[in-house]
């Protein structure tokens, strides 16, 4: 089990789910703005969606600074990820990322024929972009940063991923999956949009999932050069499996700077909240850039992750770098106390 697979997986052995906290989605969302524009757009629902999809993608578009031929919209990012794997992973060859990283689309590359070329992280949990430029060969068919990185939360400084996607952009494609990247300070300097304006061949994920709160909605697109879009769209993505509900959702939500500002406030006092329970009870944590915290467990992670379901709170566990780790999504304060009060009976 891969990605959010192992979500529901986790879901599905809850019987009582008190605080939420392993699929890193907001808790808040959607926005009200959001909610009414999806109660609005039920009685017109009988309709395809199509103007609205072709409005927001010249939305996206102009907010972008790039032509809307470079924009595929998907039912989430997943779709996409889901079109992409097929498209680089079908001849076989090698998707190349960190690890841990966000597994899905090396994973799904990988059920299509393609091997995953893993790099492991810095001493700081962060992308070895020097380690992974050296393993880029003629077997590699794409390149996957996750930036902010999933499950780490560490994030690549813009200037050092930029020269990294112009030099290896020249040989190989790169993706870019910016699922978290609204969390971090000054969004739009930390995103590699610049790369594909600059004509670089670069792929820029992005979803409404997580600061929107849309998980349950599905939307997601990606900006790349129009004729990598046209190879992607070839197996998925352009807006046919999103409801009329959702783009309309979408459209709302897209401009609530109000919003979003909110949900980025909630997340840090929560993410505040956490750091400061860890360390009263003497333990270390990645700092995070995103909607979750990764931290190294003193016992092991399953028997953890067990014992914290039973008092309803559920997390996600790992093992890498010969160690047992928590990663634990930032939900309302109300969870992270649940959570706390979990914790502190293990700890
Ligand atoms: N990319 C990253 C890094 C993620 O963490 C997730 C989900 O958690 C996704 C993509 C998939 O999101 P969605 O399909 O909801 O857009």
């Amino acid at each position: 089990l891969f990605g959010f697979q192992a979500d529901a997986r986790l879901a599905a052995d809850m019987p009582v789910i008190k605080a939420r906290l392993f699929a890193n989605e907001n808790p808040f969302g959607p926005s009200e703005k959001a909610k009414k524009a999806i109660t609005e757009a039920i009685n017109d629902s009988y309709m395809y969606p199509f103007m609205d999809l072709q409005k927001f993608i010249a939305i996206i578009a102009k907010e972008e600074g790039v032509t809307a031929d470079h924009i595929l919209l998907g039912a989430g990012s997943s779709e996409i990820l889901m079109a992409s794997a097929y498209l680089y992973g079908m001849h076989g060859g090698s998707v190349l990322s960190a690890d841990p990283s966000y597994s899905y689309l090396m994973e799904t590359a990988g059920t299509y024929g393609a091997t995953w070329e893993k790099v492991a992280l810095t001493k700081d949990y962060a992308h070895d972009l020097e380690a992974m430029e050296k393993k880029v060969n003629e077997k590699t068919s794409l390149v996957y940063i996750c930036n902010p990185n999933n499950p780490t939360g560490t994030i690549v400084p813009a200037a050092k991923l930029a020269s990294f996607c112009e030099v290896v952009s020249k040989k190989k494609p790169v993706f870019v999956d910016e699922a978290y990247i609204d969390y971090v300070d000054n969004p739009k300097k930390q995103s590699m949009m610049e790369a594909v304006r600059k004509g670089q061949n670069v792929i820029v994920a992005r979803t409404f999932s997580k600061v929107h709160g849309f998980a349950g909605l599905r939307i997601g697109y990606v900006v790349a050069l129009p004729e990598t879009i046209k190879q992607i769209k070839k197996y998925g993505g352009g807006g046919m499996n999103i409801c009329a509900t959702s783009i309309k959702a979408a459209l709302a939500s897209y401009t609530d700077t109000e919003y979003v500002n909110y949900a980025i406030k909630k997340n840090a006092e929560s993410k505040e909240f956490l750091y400061k329970v860890l360390k009263e009870e003497g333990y270390e944590y990645i700092p995070s850039y995103a909607n979750f915290v990764m931290f190294p467990l003193k016992m092991d992670g399953k028997k953890f992750r067990e014992e914290m379901m039973k008092r309803g709170v559920g997390i996600r566990n790992w093992e890498f770098s010969n160690q047992q780790w928590c990663r634990v999504s930032i939900g309302t304060m109300e969870q992270m106390q649940l959570f706390a009060e979990a914790f502190k009976q293990l700890s």
